[in-house]
């Protein structure tokens, strides 16, 4: 069954989750910033001595890292559609104003649940 998390669990979750989000988008954007900036340079500058374009990639890449740095705060800002549960019937649904269910439940954030099994030996309710 669904319960609520406790406020120390939500928080432990969205700093891990944007952790995450935060050095994944910063890591990826740096990569292809580097990789294009090798592919584009030999390109313009008809340069492939390897040793040569990497130092040439290297003095730009600070310059890169801010820009990672950039969309990678972005990324963290980004709010992603949520769906919500209600407590009483688990029915499901996108997360919006409206809380109450038709069974009379209440729907829950679901980032704010957590499920865990059963094992009291309670009856299940009838859907
Ligand atoms: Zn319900």
């Amino acid at each position: 069954m669904w319960i609520r998390k406790t406020e120390r669990e939500i928080k432990a979750e969205h700093n891990r989750k944007t952790l995450i989000i935060f050095f994944s988008i910063l890591f990826v954007s740096l990569f292809i910033s580097i990789m294009l900036d090798i592919f584009v340079y030999s390109k313009i500058e008809g340069n492939f001595n390897p040793q040569e374009l990497l130092e040439k990639t290297m003095f730009r890449v600070p310059r890169y890292f801010a820009i990672a740095l950039i969309f990678a705060f972005i990324g963290t800002r980004w709010k992603e559609r949520r769906l919500a549960v209600c407590l009483r019937c688990n029915r499901a649904k996108r997360f919006d104003q409206i809380s109450a269910c038709e069974c009379g439940g209440e729907y829950v954030e679901l980032d704010k649940l957590k499920w865990v099994s059963d094992v009291g030996g309670r009856e299940e309710e009838s859907l």
